[in-house]
């Protein structure tokens, strides 16, 4: 029996993928909400590379974006033509649509269930009690707040994130402020809404305020959330007298830490747990070798940024209005930070300065 806890896009993938390699597995997935996707609590933007998880539905695609704007701190910017446009999708309904694919394949789905604390060989839900055997296995994708993890003595260190979905006249173009608490972002949902956010690791509604401010338009909702900070030292399995514990999404920190964005690395990352339980993988070979070394890129990334200057800004914003830079981020997949990072590299050898802050 596998016990999946928390019914977002990781459990939900991770469930729908298990039952479509092996249909006589005996799947449940918990959630603690009545209703699947809400409370939203994301932005929705990914890149086209989602289409190779999960061919997205229209009606779950709010907005279809080809260019963005990268700022910097003297108001200066960087405009990439993306050559595949990235996707703004609805979450409730991208959730609800990942939920019917799971139904469909015989997930059983229970709502309203969420896991209250785990007690030797018993997970305790809100109603019932689930006795484990030898041979079951659970995995916590209950987000970055995770039971699961605190279970597997995960520690997260969590950032914060707010957002306001404000009725902005725009043109469509993404715009990303990496000098902005971590980050902060606009992206527009159609031509008369944007979704306006932050995330920073302390003073988060501060900032968010500050920023929010700058722009003119109606704040229709306010949404708010946690982002774990991917750390490739995170123990995310164990086993206990005969049952597998994994986790697998944001509850594993498995998150890009320059963005936040963890939709597609948490559906990678259990497509990938799905194959590994299916056909006993080693997990921790998987996740070194498969899901981990753009995950650290990022982290690295991150970690440099956060000692970046608003000079350093500056002067990165300025280089990358080159032709040649442009290029790469325009035509390299940004799910792929490696390949992206070697590029800009051959191009800017000196770049290097940059990257040598991350140590
Ligand atoms: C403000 C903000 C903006 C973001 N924008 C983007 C973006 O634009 N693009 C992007 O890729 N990512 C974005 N993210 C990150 C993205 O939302 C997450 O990475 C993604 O939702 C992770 O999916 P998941 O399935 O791992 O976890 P979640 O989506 O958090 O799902 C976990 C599920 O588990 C349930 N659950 C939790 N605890 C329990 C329990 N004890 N028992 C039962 N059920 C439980 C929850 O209700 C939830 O349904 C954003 C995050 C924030 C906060």
């Amino acid at each position: 029996m596998i016990h999946i806890i928390g019914a977002g896009p990781a459990g939900l993938y991770l469930g729908w993928k298990l039952k479509e390699l092996n249909p006589n597995l005996e799947v449940t997935i918990y959630e603690e909400h009545e209703k699947i996707g809400e409370p939203i609590q994301c932005t929705g933007l990914v890149t086209s590379k989602i289409n190779d998880y999960v061919k997205i539905p229209k009606s779950v695609i709010a907005n279809k974006i080809s260019k963005a704007k990268i700022f910097a701190p003297n108001g200066t910017f960087v405009e990439i033509n993306l050559s595949d446009p990235d996707l703004v999708i609805h979450r409730n309904k991208f959730d609800q649509h990942l939920a019917k694919k799971a139904t469909k394949a015989g997930c059983d789905i229970k709502k309203g269930s969420g896991l209250t604390r785990i007690e030797k060989g018993i997970l305790v839900f809100k109603k019932t009690k689930v006795i484990l055997k030898p041979g079951d296995i659970v995995v916590g994708s209950d987000g970055p707040k995770s039971l699961v993890a605190e279970h597997l003595g995960v520690k997260h260190d969590l950032l914060s994130g707010i957002q306001a979905i404000m009725k902005i006249k725009n043109s469509s173009i993404i715009k990303f402020y990496p000098y902005i608490g971590e980050y902060a972002w606009v992206v527009p949902e159609d031509k008369g809404t944007a979704r306006v956010g932050v995330v920073a690791r302390e003073d988060c509604k501060k900032i968010f305020d500050e920023f929010v401010s700058g722009f003119k338009g109606q704040t229709v909702d306010i949404q708010a959330g946690t982002i774990p900070m991917h750390k490739p030292s995170l123990r995310i399995h164990k086993t206990v007298d005969g049952v597998a514990w994994f986790i697998v999404g944001d509850a594993a920190g498995q998150v890009k830490n320059t963005t936040g964005g963890g939709i597609i690395p948490g559906l990678r990352s259990a497509e990938k747990l799905a194959r590994a339980i299916v056909s006993k993988e080693y997990w921790t070979y998987v996740i070194t070798c498969q899901i981990q070394p753009d995950l650290v890129a990022h982290q690295l990334m991150n970690r440099a940024f956060s000692k970046f200057s608003d000079k350093d800004w500056n002067e990165l914003i300025d280089e990358f209005k080159s032709k040649e830079l442009k290029e790469v981020l325009a035509n390299t997949d940004r799910e792929n930070a490696l390949s992206m990072i070697f590029k800009i590299l051959s191009k800017k050898p000196r770049f290097i300065k940059y990257g040598e802050k991350a140590f």
